[in-house]
C-alpha cells in the first residue's frame, strides 16, 4: 500500500489531502485477452445460462474494479462457470496506462469520457478518439451481455452506491436486480447524462419491457482501501446471481471477504441537476454525497449572484463534484429517498 497523502482540490476548490490507499494492480499480464480484443477475456461454460459481462476501468483513474477483476483472474484456476459465460472487460485501458498517483485524476480519460460515447450515432458515427475507439472494440461485448456490471468509484467519500439506470429507461429493472444481490444500501434511479449515453443505458439496458439489465456500481472514494473490498464483494453477489459461478466459490470468498449487507436499501430518484453558470459555483459547504438538506429553500451553492437552493424537504445530494470545474457542468444532482 502506498502510504503517501497527496493534496487534491476538493469540492469547493480548497485543498483537501485524500490518502491513496490502493495501489493500482499490473495489468500486463491480461493484456493479450483471450478474445482477440485486448484485455478482454471470456469463458464460456458451453451449457445454456446468461451471458455475462463486467467491466473495470471505465475510468482509467477508479482502480478499485480493475483490483477485483485483477484478483478474479487471477485465481482462475479455482473457478469455471458453471452456466451461461462471463466476459471480464478492462476499459479504458489507454487512461489508466497513464495513472500516477502523484496525479490521479489526470487518468480518468485520454480525450473524453469513456462512459458518454455509447449512442449509436457516436459509435457509428464519424468522430474518432481514444475513447472511442476502444468503445467500438468493446460494443458486439457489451451488446452480447444479458446481464452488465460496470465497476466505478467516486471523487468523494460517500457511501457506496448503484446507479441503477435511468428513471423510466431501465432504472427500475437495476433497482430490482440490485436488490437480488442485497448490495448496496443505496440505489440510484436517474435521468441519465446530456453530455451523452453511459454504457449502463445502451439498447436493450434501457428498455423496461427487456430482462437485460445493467447497473453499475459506485464503491466509495476512488482511493479508499474499502472501495476495493466493496468491488470485489459486489463483483461476487453478481457473478452469484447469474448463476455463472458456482455457490460454493462465491460463498467462500464472500465469507472471507466479511462485509454484511446493509440491514436496508434505499431508493434515491433523482428530480434535479444543479449545473454551474460561471466558473465562481462553490458549494456553502464541503459535501461528499447523500446528505440530507432537512429544509426547502435551505442555501446549497452560490454561483456569482445566484443561488442554488434546495427545492423540497429532504433534498438528497447526489455525488457532488467540482474537479476540472467548467460551465454548463453538473456539480452535483438532487433527488429523494423514496422508502
Ligand atoms: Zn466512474
Amino acid at each position: 500500500m502506498r502510504g503517501f497523502v497527496l493534496v487534491a482540490r476538493n469540492n469547493r476548490g480548497m485543498s483537501t489531502p485524500v490518502p491513496i490507499e490502493l495501489q493500482a494492480p499490473d495489468l500486463s499480464r491480461w493484456a493479450s485477452g483471450n478474445t482477440g480484443t485486448a484485455y478482454v477475456w471470456r469463458f464460456d461454460s458451453g451449457r445454456a445460462g446468461p451471458q455475462v459481462m463486467v467491466q473495470a476501468l471505465t475510468h482509467g483513474n477508479e482502480i478499485c474494479g480493475a483490483i477485483a477483476l485483477d484478483w478474479l483472474l487471477g485465481c482462475q484456476a479455482q473457478w469455471q462457470p458453471v452456466r451461461g459465460s462471463l466476459t471480464l472487460a478492462f476499459g479504458n485501458v489507454a487512461a489508466f496506462a497513464r495513472w500516477d498517483p502523484a496525479h490521479p485524476d489526470r487518468s480518468r480519460y485520454v480525450d473524453e469520457d469513456f462512459n458518454r460515447v455509447w449512442a449509436d450515432e457516436t459509435l457509428f458515427g464519424p468522430r474518432d478518439s481514444v475513447e472511442l475507439r476502444r468503445a467500438r472494440e468493446l460494443r458486439p461485448f457489451v451488446d452480447a451481455a444479458e446481464l452488465l456490471l460496470d465497476m466505478h468509484s467516486m471523487g468523494e467519500a460517500c457511501r457506496p452506491l448503484m446507479v441503477c439506470g435511468a428513471d423510466g429507461r431501465g432504472g427500475e429493472k437495476g433497482a430490482a436486480l440490485s436488490r437480488q444481490l442485497q448490495v448496496p444500501g443505496v440505489l440510484l434511479i436517474d435521468t441519465g447524462h446530456p453530455a451523452g449515453l453511459r454504457m449502463i443505458d445502451r439498447g436493450p439496458f434501457a428498455d423496461p419491457d427487456d430482462a437485460r439489465t445493467a447497473v453499475l456500481i459506485e464503491c466509495g472514494q476512488h482511493w479508499e482501501r474499502a472501495a476495493a473490498d466493496v468491488a470485489r464483494d459486489t463483483l461476487l453477489r453478481f457473478l452469484g446471481h447469474g448463476g455463472v459461478l458456482a455457490e460454493g466459490f462465491v460463498a467462500t470468498h464472500l465469507k472471507q471477504l466479511g462485509r454484511s449487507p446493509p440491514a436496508q436499501q434505499q431508493l434515491l430518484r433523482v428530480t434535479d441537476a444543479v449545473v454551474a453558470r460561471s466558473l465562481d459555483f462553490r458549494f456553502v459547504r464541503e459535501f461528499r454525497g447523500l446528505e440530507v438538506i432537512a429544509r426547502a429553500g435551505e442555501l446549497i451553492a452560490t454561483d456569482g449572484a445566484h443561488e442554488f437552493r434546495a427545492p423540497y424537504d429532504n433534498t438528497v445530494l447526489v455525488m457532488p463534484g467540482t474537479t476540472n470545474l467548467k460551465v454548463g457542468m453538473t456539480t452535483v444532482r438532487l433527488g429523494r429517498f423514496e422508502n
